[in-house]
């Protein structure tokens, strides 16, 4: 049985030039004829495939909108489905006249992310790849954005099938143990199959590993600006907006207590936790002191602690540096145009130099050290996503994870003496673990959790 028809608007509603209404499945060119005037307002036998064609919508013989019209037949299309864009006029209401007419026609409305769904389903992409284009959407930098263009070009789907290439050459050897056992009551050299796992771990590993890197080139680094009232951490914020290209992000509908102001470093985006604190330094309750610092410094990647140098170390001080103690952690000593009071070796003995940068945050000098810091401590000052796999969802280093500990016990089991038939299992699970990446083996609520992060009509 044939998928229903759906529809949505594909482009983001509000004031624009123009707005796209799409459609896929098999209705789709029954309903455009149905709907489709030419220039010359009658209606057409058919559309050529892939060709625009100008004319206009009628609901009956209301004309909704002047509009350009393609169809594409399937299995060549985004969904392998016969699909249906109309490009109309932007803003609200010819969008939503235009969707209301094709559900009117027959089609029902999209769920979130259910032409992609459909690509999944029908072979176009790999869940990895799907993946790869929710991640394309909410890209707001542009080494986030460089990231999920690899993955939906396979970077990742190739990975995993390299690796599950191994795993069944590993199976394969493990069951001809169990096989040559069986048949000749005697053991086979078991060393080939610890030799064939370690490769793979050791391909896990790194996988795994790039998922930091991942997560802070995807998601950004959460960075605290922590000191105590007046040591620079609203001047530092200004200079750091005033040097970089902020990120705005419009959440319709929301208020936050906690702003959170984002910054473009290279490509890679930080998001200062709390800017309505730091700023807001006219009230001296609401503005950070140690106890506020400690707050928003839990829930930090980074913490950036500032010191006042023309003032002496005092017990604030020192409670914002026990603070920062084994936390990644960027020191700024401020102030450094006025004449000192502070003895900074309090401060240089307790951590080591290449976290301590001497600054003065009025004269600008020191920030430029600063922002190569941050990206020397988050991807070893190497920003480039071109030339390895990053994992950068949570998803995947999760089953990776998973892989490797099944693969792992598979191993330390065998050295135990466990029967291979128990090992082998394990085995297997790795084995689709890994396939869960990509989708070949995937739960339904998995599915339909995945594809509810998508906006609607994509
Ligand atoms: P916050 O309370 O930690 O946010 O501190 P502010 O950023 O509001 O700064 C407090 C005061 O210190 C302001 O008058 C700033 O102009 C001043 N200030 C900040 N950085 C420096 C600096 O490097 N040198 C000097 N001389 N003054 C600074």
């Amino acid at each position: 049985m044939s998928e229903q028809t759906i529809a949505a608007i594909s482009s983001a509603v509000g004031e624009a030039g123009i707005g796209i209404v799409r459609m896929s499945g098999d209705q789709s060119l029954d309903i455009a004829k149905r709907i489709y005037r030419n220039y010359k307002k009658n209606t057409v036998d058919n559309f050529e495939n892939k060709k625009m064609t100008y004319g206009y919508i009628y609901d009956q013989d209301e004309m909704i909108d002047e509009v350009l019209l393609a169809y594409m037949q399937g299995p060549k299309t985004y969904t392998r489905e016969d699909m249906v864009e109309i490009y109309c006029h932007g803003g609200f209401i010819a969008v939503k006249k235009i969707l209301n007419l094709l559900l009117k026609e027959g089609a029902r409305i999209a769920e979130r992310g259910e032409f992609t769904k459909r690509a999944f389903l029908n072979g176009r992409l790999d869940l990895s790849q799907a993946e790869a284009v929710i991640d394309l959407i909410d890209a707001k930098t542009d080494k986030a954005y460089e990231a999920s263009l690899l993955q939906l070009k396979g970077s990742v789907a190739s990975k995993v099938k390299d690796i599950k290439t191994k795993m069944l050459d590993l199976l394969a050897r493990v069951e001809y143990s169990i096989n040559f056992m069986e048949d000749f009551e005697d053991d086979l050299p078991i060393e080939p199959v610890y030799e064939k796992s370690d490769v793979i771990i050791e391909d896990l590993d790194a996988l795994i590993n790039s998922a930091n890197k991942g997560r802070i080139i995807k998601e950004g680094i959460k960075t605290a600006i922590i000191g105590k009232p007046n040591v620079g951490k609203s001047s530092l914020l200004n200079a750091l907006v005033q040097d970089n290209r902020a990120i705005v992000t419009d959440v319709a509908g929301t208020t936050r207590d906690t702003i959170e102001e984002s910054i473009d470093l290279g490509g890679i985006s930080i998001n200062i936790i709390d800017t309505a604190g730091i700023r807001d330094t006219e009230d001296l309750v609401e503005s950070i002191g140690v106890e506020k610092s400690r707050k928003i410094a839990e829930e930090a990647d980074l913490i950036i602690a500032i010191f006042d140098v023309s003032k002496d170390f005092d017990q604030e001080d020192k409670e914002i540096m026990e603070l920062i103690k084994n936390r990644k952690s960027i020191i700024l000593l401020n102030k450094n145009d006025l004449s000192k009071l502070m003895d900074k070796n309090i401060i240089y003995d307790n951590f080591e130099n290449n976290m301590i940068i001497e600054t003065s945050i009025l004269k600008e000098e020191g920030i430029k050290e600063l922002e190569n810091s941050i990206i020397d401590l988050f991807l070893d000052g190497d920003i480039k996503v071109s030339n390895t796999t990053l994992i950068t969802n949570l998803r995947h280093r999760d089953l990776l994870v998973k892989a490797r500990d099944n693969i792992a016990t598979a191993i330390k089991s065998s050295k135990k003496g466990y029967p291979l038939d128990a090992i082998e299992i394990d085995l297997r699970n790795a084995y689709n673990q890994l396939s869960e990446i990509t989708g070949e083996t995937i739960e339904e609520d998995v599915l339909d959790k995945i594809f509810n992060d998508f906006c609607i009509g994509k």
